[in-house]
């Protein structure tokens, strides 16, 4: 794979890679569709990295369905499609970490000790075996964003990271977990977003305190029994400091479990 990457570069290709864990939808596709666009030559990889879940998550259950995946990346005119099993990615005898401190232990870190640990570094040695001049992460997952922003700094990966923004449903951000969901859970589902608008509105109308915006928001999930919020904060978009007057570039972010499923949203303002 590395020499494929390095010869495509050598012939002055632009190289876009687009890392998941599979089971495509228009989030996924919509990322593919930009790398597409801007590169020479699209690697997407293809992988249900184990290390990035907790003991009673649910990586076993995890949706996949590599036969329909492959046709979709190719239909939007993917290059390759790299996919390996666990046992490649994490050969016996494996024990380094790549670890972003402060990032990985807020928010989704403090209900998933040990994932974005899991997370960085799997993309840490994704960037190493396909050395690609571009990488594309969804805005959806505005945390992890930030971890692989951070890693790829610290670290001096020559790449460039690109947030691709929230591909939506009738509001809900896609997400291979809505496929957990009944059709009550996924209607209810829908407060999520309602709750990220109805603090845009707040925003707009010059509203500044963030305790008044999380309160809002807090509010609108609460009139919706089935969903159960984890947390809502709004903090700054680098690293991840909770605020209590908006200034800059804002993150409001939110997690909450419906039915089975833990889902994560996200908005970010820029406030003058
Ligand atoms: P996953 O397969 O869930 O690990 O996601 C792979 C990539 O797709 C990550 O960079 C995600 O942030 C991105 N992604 C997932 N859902 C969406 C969405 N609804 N809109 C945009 N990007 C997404």
């Amino acid at each position: 794979m590395r020499d494929l990457v390095e010869r495509t570069r050598a012939a002055g290709r632009l190289v876009g890679l687009v890392p998941t864990m599979g089971f495509f939808h228009e989030g996924h596709l919509e990322l593919m569709r930009r790398a597409r666009t801007e590169c020479g030559v699209v690697v997407v990889t293809l992988f249900v990295n184990p290390t990035q879940f907790g003991p009673s998550e649910d990586y076993d259950a995890y949706p996949r369905d590599f036969e329909r995946d492959s046709a979709l990346a190719e239909a939007v005119g993917v290059d390759y499609l790299f996919s390996l099993e666990a046992e490649e990615m994490y050969p016996e005898g494996f024990q380094t970490t790549v670890s972003v401190k402060e990032l990985s232990e807020v928010m989704c870190g403090e209900d998933r000790p040990g994932h974005f640990d899991g997370v960085a570094t799997v993309v840490a040695k994704l960037f190493n075996i396909i050395p690609a001049h571009r990488a594309y992460f969804g805005q959806k997952d505005a945390q992890q964003l930030l971890v692989i922003r951070r890693m790829a700094r610290d670290l001096n990966f020559p790449i460039e990271i690109i947030a691709v923004p929230t591909v939506r449903e009738d509001g809900l951000a896609m997400s291979s977990r809505n496929s957990y969901l009944s059709p009550e859970e996924r209607l209810a589902a829908t407060v999520l977003y309602r709750s990220l608008e109805a603090a845009a509105s707040l925003i707009e109308s010059g509203e500044n305190s963030t305790g008044v915006i999380r309160e809002e928001m807090e509010q609108v999930i609460s009139t919706e029994p089935l969903v159960n919020l984890e947390y809502v904060t709004i903090c700054d978009n680098i690293y991840l400091q909770p605020l209590s007057e908006l200034s800059g570039e804002v993150l409001l972010a939110l997690a909450a479990r419906v039915g089975r499923a833990r889902l994560i949203d996200n908005m970010v303002f820029d406030v003058e």
